[in-house]
């Protein structure tokens, strides 16, 4: 339930108003503050409250059941967009961010050759897998923990922020130096780790599921931001349709979409999404062109002998060309891209 109250209420009403609806009845209340006007998100057992004494309140404006079963995640409890300090720059508040790297960690070599010609083309962060869920137990498992050093080692040596997946809650003591914390496709609607990263105060990169609704993503953007975490970034990554002559089919829609019913940011992986590497550019155009407030791409210094997805790995000097293209991009659309030079 949405409480909008009048421009000129005072902190003071607002907290004792709370209080009292908190008292009465089994529900949490969020608060968002803005320019205009403050918006009470009433969340919980809603069907019990009594909206005509509510709204006989002088403070209050107007009152709404909200619908849908999202209630952080939805735009009408957090009107503005939410806004996700990176430290140098910002994920959310209308720039572009490119979240660049290998598939996998494969060696301390191949961070350093990506992380330098990344950098330099404009990426804001370096992605890696460390942890990687493949779909055959004989496939490249990725280095794990080592693999979280050389990412680390690459941050440091570099100054580009770092963005990984994990895959247990069991591995989270692992991911202090970690930037921005990635739950994969597959783990999208693992309940118990979405919980405990709820109660982490990192920023969570949420990839759409396989074969995941919309509102489904959402409710799992919900479970982590019920924990108390509210920092989280939906990806969309491609879903599973009847095409096969892409690796999946990029939900370009979801764009838009998830930026009208969320306040959260939206960014875009075209690299699994198509599964081709001369696809990335055009989908990386649509993405930006539509709203998307950054790109997840895979770069690898030597596709043809990555250990996992070379088949869809962009070469740096392929990234160069995109990199500016986007950077074009988002100056005719008067939004700036997020470098580290
Ligand atoms: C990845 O980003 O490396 C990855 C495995 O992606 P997804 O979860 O979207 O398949
Ligand atoms: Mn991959």
């Amino acid at each position: 339930m949405i409480v909008v109250l009048k421009p000129q209420t005072t902190a003071e009403q607002i907290k004792k108003f709370s209080d009292e609806i908190t008292s009465q009845y089994k529900v949490t209340v969020n608060t968002w503050v803005g320019t205009q006007s403050t918006v009470l998100g009433l969340i919980g057992d809603t069907a019990s409250i009594d909206t005509d004494i509510i709204q006989a309140n002088p403070i209050v404006e107007s009152l709404t059941r909200v619908q849908e079963p999202y209630k952080k995640a939805n735009r009408k409890f957090h009107p503005d967009n939410t806004v996700i300090d990176m430290g140098k720059f910002k994920i959310g508040d209308g720039s572009v961010t490119m979240m660049i790297g290998p598939c996998s960690v494969e060696s301390s070599e191949q961070m350093a050759e990506i992380s330098q010609r990344i950098k330099k083309a404009g990426a804001a962060m370096l992605r890696g897998g460390a942890f990687k869920p493949r779909t055959s137990p004989y496939a490249f498992q990725g280095l794990r923990a080592e693999g979280l050093y050389l990412l680390t080692e690459a941050k440091r040596n570099f100054g580009l922020p770092i963005v990984t997946e994990i895959m247990s809650p069991a591995h989270l003591p692992l991911f202090e130096d970690v930037d921005i914390i990635q739950v994969g496709a597959r783990n999208m609607q693992n309940f118990e780790l979405l919980k405990e990263l709820g109660h982490c105060d990192k920023p969570i990169l949420l990839k759409r599921g396989l074969a995941n609704t919309i509102e489904e993503f959402l409710m799992s953007a919900e479970y982590i931001m019920a924990g108390g975490n509210e920092k989280v970034i939906l990806c969309e990554r491609g879903i599973r349709t009847f095409e096969p002559m892409t690796r999946n089919t990029l939900d370009i829609s979801a764009v838009p979409l998830l930026k009208k019913l969320s306040h959260l940011p939206v960014i875009v992986d075209p690299s699994h999404a198509a599964g081709i590497p001369w696809m990335v550019e055009p989908l990386s155009m649509a993405s930006i062109a539509c709203g998307a407030d950054g790109l997840m791409i895979e770069v690898h210094n030597n596709p043809a002998k990555a250990l996992s997805d070379g088949a869809q790995a962009l070469t740096p000097d392929q990234f160069d060309g995109i990199a500016e293209k986007i950077k074009g991009l988002a100056g005719y659309l008067g939004r700036s891209v997020n470098t580290l030079e």
